[in-house]
């Protein structure tokens, strides 16, 4: 990992209350696109695909600010999470026609949380017998597409779809500033 020298994005971190060690974070102050994974940002959370995927279209919603749970959000927030993760099950259905989806939350580590500090909503598409759809060979996962070709398929729907949430450059004001 490289750092550059940035002053402003410790002010960045302090005003934001986000943390620099956190892939959510991270992203968060990165372009939109197959790098950073988000396929879209709202006013208080943001959709991100998972990188390492259960299957394919398993995405997760994720709120701006570094926050371990549910309690320390504010309620505007915990609203807007579950908002968005009802487009991203509408989206999925779009895409990939999934004849089930599991959403949910791993709060803790010790609830099998991996990213715990930075608390998350999983949404997984799931159709019948997708053990067999995902064939699991020595731990590695067979996807039956690559992660940059899920995130074009789901960015493009989401761009159709809600066209209004999508913001092109990262940094971009929560209030979509002209
Ligand atoms: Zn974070």
């Amino acid at each position: 990992m490289k750092f550059l020298w940035s002053p402003w994005r410790m002010t960045y971190i302090l005003d934001n209350q986000h943390s620099a060690d956190c892939v959510f974070c991270t992203a968060l102050e990165q372009l939109d696109g197959p790098g950073n994974l988000i396929v879209a940002r709202g006013q208080r959370a943001f959709v991100i695909l998972n990188r390492y995927p259960y299957t394919s279209g398993h995405l997760m919603v994720v709120p701006m600010e570094h926050r371990a749970s549910l309690v320390e959000l504010d309620p505007e927030t915990r609203a807007e999470i579950m908002e968005l993760s009802n487009r991203v099950t509408l989206i999925l259905q779009a895409v990939y026609q999934p004849q089930g989806f599991n959403l949910g939350m791993n709060i803790g580590e010790v609830a099998g949380a991996g990213i715990a500090d930075h608390v998350h909503m999983h949404i997984v598409p799931r159709w019948g017998g997708d053990t067999n759809f995902m064939s699991s060979l020595a731990d590695t996962r067979v996807l039956p597409e690559s992660l940059a070709e899920t995130y074009q398929r789901v960015r493009h729907t989401w761009e159709q779809k809600y066209p209004a949430n999508i913001s092109s450059q990262a940094g971009d004001s929560p209030d979509g500033g002209q």
